[in-house]
Parts: structure tokens; sequence; C-alpha cells
């Protein structure tokens, strides 16, 4: 069985979800072959030494996870794109790049947090080339962690104002760019977040039938994804506790 979460968005803010998913990490996923964390796991990650409640306790119930013989994928989302190394060896999580293909029940899979799907956002595409440039980012991490803190509440202010004033389908995937990764990863299923907008998708493509699978947010109940030999399901991480 493999399980997938994304979008828990993490913080001292939501309690709820830090209880939620520290819950689901000791129980659910003990019985999984393998956990995919598809980005935006927190809500905010300012580098490897961002120690603000509950990302220290967040990282134990990780480390713990792995140790009990549970490996742990994780992609970075826009909300943590910031996790490095550090993080890395301290829970034992293995960081990928997206997008991440897998086989898995005799399929290819595509993985990826799903930003790069919104094609529509020029604006967005065009923040985020420049975030994810390694000598910005080096020089953004060389500040003070009060000042980075200050700076990331600033884009974010900007970019939620910004985001009000959007059509909502800018928000979601672009269907050319969802079938350009589908053919170009040769895979039959794509699992993603970021849009909150948790479905499944079944269509047909040339080369036969294809699904993508949307994972939702943690910010009421959570949503995980399921994938055993029974197939793929979007459960309630609570449904899976008894
Ligand atoms: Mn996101």
């Amino acid at each position: 069985m493999l399980l997938f979460a994304s979008d828990v968005h993490l913080s001292a803010h939501r309690p709820g979800a830090v209880a939620a998913f520290a819950e689901f990490l000791a129980g659910p996923v003990r019985r999984a072959d393998r956990l995919y964390l598809l980005g935006d796991v927190f809500d905010l990650w300012l580098g490897d030494d961002d120690d603000r409640p509950p990302h220290p306790e967040v990282e134990t119930a990780l480390a713990e996870t792995v140790a009990a013989g549970v490996p742990v994928d994780l992609i970075r989302g826009n909300h943590d794109f910031l996790l490095g190394d550090a993080f890395a060896r301290r829970t034992g999580c293995r960081l990928v790049d997206e997008p991440l293909v897998i086989k898995a029940m005799d399929e290819r899979a595509v993985l990826l947090h799903g930003d790069t799907l919104c094609t529509r956002d020029v604006e967005y595409q065009t923040f985020r080339r420049y975030a994810r440039d390694p000598g910005i980012q080096r020089a953004f991490l060389a500040r003070p962690i009060e000042e980075r803190a200050r700076e990331a509440a600033k884009v974010r202010a900007t970019s939620s104002s910004r985001t009000r004033l959007k059509p909502e389908d800018i928000m979601d995937v672009t269907d050319d760019e969802v079938v350009r990764v589908l053919s170009k990863c040769g895979a039959t299923r794509m699992i993603h977040g970021h849009t909150h907008r948790p479905a499944v998708h079944e269509f047909r493509l040339e080369t036969g039938p294809v699904s993508r699978i949307v994972l939702g947010d943690w910010y009421e109940q959570g949503t995980v994804l399921v994938w055993d030999e029974a197939g793929c399901r979007l459960a309630s991480p609570g449904s899976l506790s008894a």
C-alpha cells in the first residue's frame, strides 16, 4: 500500500492539522510501504534553521516514521521549497525533484506538487523561476531569519491580494500542460496537490485511458490517497485509523 498526502500547511496557527498529521504518521502510515508527501507539508519554511513551532515536533514524527521502516519521499511545494539537505538528514526523508515518475501496481505514475501545471498564471510562474534560482536562494538563506520572515510576509501579502483579483480558472491546472507531462513521462496516472480541489479526473488520450488525482488540503479534515491492489482512492486520514 502506498500513501500520498500534500498541502497539510503545518503551522502554529493550525494545531488541529499538526495533531492530525502526527496521528496519521504514527498510525496508518506505519502499515504503508511508502509515504509520498507532495509539497506544502509546511505552511512556511524559511530554511533548514527554521525551528519555529511546530517544525521540531513534525521533524521528530517524520524521523520516527522513517526509523520504523517506512520510507518517506518528499517533493517541495510553493510554500516549503526551501526544504534542504539538513532537513533531509535530520528526518531521513528523501527530497526528490519533480516530476517524479514511479512504477506501482503495474502502472507508471507521475507525481508533482502541481504549481508547475498552472501555466496560465504567468505572474506566478515568473516568481517561481526567481524563487527557485540557486543563487537567489543562497543569498536569501544567508540573511538573518527575522529578515527572511519579514520578506516572506511581504511576498505573501502581495500574492494573496493579487490572487483575489485573478479569475478562478487561471489558478487551476492547464489541460495542455497535464497532457504534455503525462505524455513526456509515459505515465497513465498523475498525482498532485496545490490547487486544493480534491478529485479524480478520468479521461482518454490517444494512448488510452489516464487519470489525474488531485489531493486536498488539511484545513478541515484532511485528504490522503491510498493506492493498493484494489486501486486508488481518496480518503480522510481519520477513516484509515480504524
Ligand atoms: Mn501549493
